[in-house]
């Protein structure tokens, strides 16, 4: 018997899909939500005496290693070497392709990247002032340990000591995890710096890339820095706390996507754990996609300027045929409620009004119902110029809203608002989205 049988025989495709996503028995199989196309009615099936799996919707069929390699992204040594381990089987003499070999071993230096900043933060004395100033705001130790935060040495050759002369990593290969850069005359030297550091991992919980953060606000360099795009690491794809939190994010069945580190880990402290943010408020396809998986009730805080705005209307077209529930957090009212103090984002909340912060998730509002008040709050709704701007901004997003009865409420509450008989609001709308 081969190995690669001897390890599908000691893993059950039913359990090992089951920890991924929810099967519900039927007849003599389960069934779920197809994770491989989007539905609302489960066509996806998995067989326990044929282990394998199928979906009548969008035909994607296969066994055990097939599916941790659609599914997680895996190469198909990965999902080999997941099951062998889940079943505690070693493999022997298996010939990994070379890749998998390096990416094996990025991982590796990514990891041990990742304890030593993070021994460099917690227990060396050049970590002091780091560890200072998160106590200073608020960040606990059980968060410094659940993100695993780091601190990378004010050095040009801090991390190559450590990974190259200590550990005998090739630099051409630590470069190829974008934590040193290779400068002009071929000296190679740190990328991040004096930096409070944020481990990076995706979904699957590997630390792929780092983002650090300056300590002194008036510095002149870029207050963050991110890793670049590696064979492991895409911004587009990265949840930050996704795998440090996914587990309260399924049992809630809602998450709050966020744009920053710290928006993360302050508002986890204040007891909202079903947190993530993306870089920025570009949220991706592949990131909802992400979130699809585990939350029903998606719930944006991002910054209210143009790109907050744009992401969010963005965000629409993306949920398309999926079954999500979009919300938006209204820092205007949130702000009103707040009075004196100046809250800028989920981090400020998170820490200065724990409570307030907490409720805002809770009373999140509509996306459409956002837009709308938005769109009324940057026209003058009496003038018919007003009128105008409001139709042409809201037409394609209510236009596109699926659901009759949903769509119906949003064009009567635009009647209403702008004093304009329904057919009329209609045929507009109709007539503008095209
Ligand atoms: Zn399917």
């Amino acid at each position: 018997m081969s190995q690669i049988q001897e390890v599908k025989d000691a893993n059950n495709i039913v359990e090992v899909v089951g920890e991924k996503i929810d099967l519900r028995p039927s007849g003599s199989s389960f069934k779920a939500r197809c994770p491989f196309h989007s539905e609302k009615t489960p066509s996806f099936f998995v067989h326990p005496e044929m282990q394998r799996y199928r979906c009548f919707g969008c035909g994607a069929t296969g066994d055990v290693l097939d599916f941790l390699q659609n599914y997680d992204g895996m190469t198909f040594y990965e999902a080999l070497k997941h099951l062998a381990d889940r079943a505690s089987i070693t493999l022997k003499d298996f010939n990994r392709t070379s890749e998998d070999e390096e990416r094996e071993q990025l991982l590796g230096i990514l990891n041990l990247a990742k304890e030593y900043y993070h021994y460099l933060l917690t227990k060396h004395k050049a970590g002091k002032q780091a560890l200072a100033y998160l106590k200073d705001r608020g960040t606990n130790s059980q968060s410094i340990k659940l993100f695993y935060l780091g601190y990378s040495l004010q050095s040009w050759d801090g991390l190559i000591k450590y990974l190259h002369q200590k550990k005998k990593y090739p630099l051409d290969l630590i470069a190829k995890t974008g934590l040193i850069i290779r400068g002009k005359g071929g000296r190679y030297y740190d990328r991040f710096r004096g930096r409070l550091m944020f481990p990076l991992k995706n979904h699957r919980g590997q630390v792929v890339g780092f983002s650090g953060r300056l300590l002194d606000a008036q510095a002149k360099e870029a207050k963050y820095i991110n890793s670049p795009e590696t064979s492991l690491y895409h911004k587009s794809k990265l949840l930050y706390g996704y795998s440090e939190l996914f587990r309260e994010i399924r049992k809630s069945n809602k998450v709050v996507v966020v744009e920053g580190e710290f928006d993360v880990i302050s508002s986890s402290q204040a007891h909202i754990n079903d947190v993530v943010a993306v870089k920025g408020s570009a949220l991706t396809i592949d990131q909802i996609e992400l979130l699809a998986r585990v939350a029903q009730t998606v719930i944006l805080a991002f910054d209210q300027d143009e790109a907050g705005i744009t992401a969010c209307k963005r965000a629409i077209t993306l949920i398309k045929d999926k079954d999500l529930d979009l919300r938006v957090i209204d820092f205007q009212s949130l702000n009103n409620l707040a009075k004196s103090k100046d809250l800028k984002d989920p981090d400020d909340f998170a820490r200065q009004e724990p409570k307030l912060w907490r409720q805002a998730v809770d009373e999140a509002i509509s996306i459409y119902s956002f837009l709308l008040n938005i769109a009324f709050a940057s026209y003058d709704a009496k003038s018919p110029d007003g009128k105008r701007k409001i139709i042409d901004d809201l037409a394609p997003i209510i236009d596109g809203i699926d659901h009759l009865v949903e769509k119906e409420f949003y064009l009567q509450k635009l009647s209403e608002k702008l004093n304009v008989k329904l057919d009329l609001i209609k045929e507009d709308i109709v007539r503008v989205a095209k």
